[in-house]
């Protein structure tokens, strides 16, 4: 462990442009279960694509229970070491952005600003209409299915409102695509931290970096899809890893 520290702590430091490219890993130590490893959500449901949500009232209402439910956990949750580590990396200019797929807003809440955070899978936070993007709070959806024993209608114009998460088979937000591409296109570290990099289009970020001339570093408990072709991987605890890199 403390060679991979002394590593990672290198590399930083003699980085002029770091991105930072995280998944589901780099939350658990805050208590948000990942999805592949065991005990992870996927070993206990499955997940809810975006044409059954369209097609199906009843995949609706199970893919909002589920949003309720995360709330919860998210709220509660706090930032761990490695949050707060790279917030001071981004304080400090060192990372330029932070790429996530996660939905929690951890990264956000450990003091990245918001411009800071190119946020791919969405925000499990708010929900919005998928015709006219009008937008609705959770409490708001949790009373309207409360009241008319439905999915959430959108006020203005009766669309599908849903919770500002992608899905599986639900097209990227284009916006946050195009930051992420040309984030990755100028930098010259990339650390992909907490993530299995399986799911596409985000796991193509790492491999686009190198592409670029970025030295890849992996940071991850288990084997990923890309190690062979990271210039470094670290395995172990990402809260242990970082703990020694925080600023503040
Ligand atoms: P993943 O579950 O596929 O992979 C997580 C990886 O992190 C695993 O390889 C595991 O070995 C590693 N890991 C877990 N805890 C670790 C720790 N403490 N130290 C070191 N390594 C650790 O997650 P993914 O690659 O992000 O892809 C899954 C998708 O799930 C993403 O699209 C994301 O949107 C979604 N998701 C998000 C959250 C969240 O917002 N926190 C939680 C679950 C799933
Ligand atoms: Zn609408």
């Amino acid at each position: 462990l403390s060679e991979a520290r002394a590593l990672l702590g290198e590399l930083v430091s003699s980085a002029s442009r770091a991105i930072v490219f995280t998944g589901a890993g780099i939350s658990t130590e805050s208590g948000i279960p990942d999805f592949r490893s065991p005990g992870g959500i996927w070993s206990r449901m499955e997940p809810i694509y975006f044409d059954d949500f369209l097609a199906s009232e009843e995949a609706r209402l199970e893919d909002w229970r589920r949003r309720f439910e995360m709330r919860k956990l998210f709220a509660e949750a706090v930032p761990n070491a490695a949050h707060r580590a790279i917030a001071g990396l981004v304080d400090s200019g060192i990372v330029s952005d932070v790429i996530t797929q996660n939905i929690d807003g951890l990264h956000q809440r450990s003091g990245v600003p918001q411009e800071r955070v190119i946020e791919l899978h969405g925000n499990a936070t708010s929900a919005a209409c998928l015709d006219c993007g009008h937008g609705m709070g959770f409490d708001d959806a949790e009373a309207l299915i409360e009241r008319e024993a439905r999915a959430p209608r959108c006020g203005i114009c009766g669309g599908l409102v849903k919770a500002r998460v992608i899905n599986f088979g639900q097209a990227m937000p284009i916006d946050e695509m195009e930051r992420a591409e040309r984030a990755v296109r100028d930098c010259d570290l990339f650390l992909a931290i907490g993530s299995s990099l399986v799911v596409y289009p985000a796991a193509g970020f790492p491999l686009a970096a190198k592409a670029h001339g970025a030295t890849l570093v992996i940071v991850n408990r288990d084997p990923t899809d890309q190690d062979d072709a990271a210039d470094h991987v670290l395995r172990g605890s990402i809260g242990a890893m970082f703990e020694p890199l925080t600023v503040s």
